[in-house]
């Protein structure tokens, strides 16, 4: 499951790439993934037809992110709504040119497209876009105009980007006190701050020094201060370096995430803390395994 940092390399990769494009054509091989989100879809070939048809002569204006969704703006209003759930990939080629690669890595992708998970392409006025997808959990969906998805209320759980300037020590210190649950799960529940799954959200309280099953309301002014900074810190540097390598995620330029090799606890169960050697804790919190330091954290 990629977590935010990789949708965002993914993003940033992709953007000098297919803003300012055309699209000439599309081709949908699976319309459930237009018809709607969710975890049961009928697939509408109504929705596939209008997909295919609306979207030809759009110019690509912008390409954006609410949390883990990737927004298209076309020139028409219209937007594209792309979530890559589990195993979805977005990949881009020019003629001539090597693949740039970002999402769930699909090793046929790396010498073959279009493959047998290449379920959408774009033909653009110079490249070709491919939405791959093993599971087919992720979506790919149009909109009329952005104020649609937000008067659906697609984003209404979702809490402020830790890249977001609005997202403050003040913000999270007034949100924290009102959170009556343990901090991984109020972490992972993305109603306050967006983009924290499990890898990120036990790396920040490891940074901060808290124990991730303290309740939220029980932080200290300084403790939010130091959470506050081990969040920022720690998803500014897992973007900059494509996301972790271990959720199998690759950049679009077709190297591999390389912020695994900072993590300080996630997947280290049992092995030395790498600040004062004493074996790392796990437990269960939200269903999610949950690893820290016993002796670091308070
Ligand atoms: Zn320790």
């Amino acid at each position: 499951m990629p977590e935010l940092p990789e949708v965002e390399s993914l993003r940033l990769s992709l953007k000098p790439y297919i803003v300012g494009k055309t699209i000439q054509s599309v081709i949908v091989h699976k319309p459930k993934l237009v018809s709607s989100a969710g975890t049961v879809r009928t697939p509408s070939e109504q929705k596939k037809r209008e997909f295919e048809t609306k979207l030809v002569n759009k110019k690509i204006l912008d390409i954006t992110r609410v949390a883990k969704n990737m927004i298209i703006h076309l020139d028409s209003e219209e937007i594209i709504l792309v979530h890559l759930k589990m195993t979805g990939q977005l990949v881009y080629q020019e003629q001539g040119s090597p693949a740039i690669l970002g999402g769930h890595p699909i090793e046929l992708s790396e010498s073959t497209l279009p493959n047998k998970h290449s379920h959408i392409i774009f033909t653009l006025n110079e490249g070709v876009m491919y939405y791959n997808d093993i599971r087919m959990f992720g979506y790919v969906l149009l909109y009329p105009n952005i104020d649609i998805l937000y008067q659906e209320g697609h984003f209404e759980a979702i809490g402020l980007d830790p890249l977001d300037n609005n997202f403050t020590y003040e913000y999270l210190l007034k949100a924290l006190k009102k959170k009556k649950s343990k901090l991984k799960s109020v972490l992972l529940g993305q109603s306050i701050v967006t983009g924290l799954g499990n890898i990120y959200a036990d790396e920040a309280c490891f940074q901060a020094r808290i124990l991730p099953y303290r309740l939220a309301s029980s932080l200290k002014p300084k403790e939010v201060k130091a959470l506050y900074n081990a969040i920022v810190s720690i998803i500014s540097k897992a973007v900059a370096m494509g996301g972790s390598s271990v959720a199998n995620y690759i950049m679009a330029d077709g190297s591999r995430g390389t912020y695994a090799r900072e993590h300080n606890v996630y997947g280290k169960a049992g092995l030395p803390c790498n600040v004062c050697g004493n074996p790392l804790q796990k437990m269960i919190i939200n269903s999610r395994t949950t690893v820290f330091c016993k002796f670091c954290q308070k």
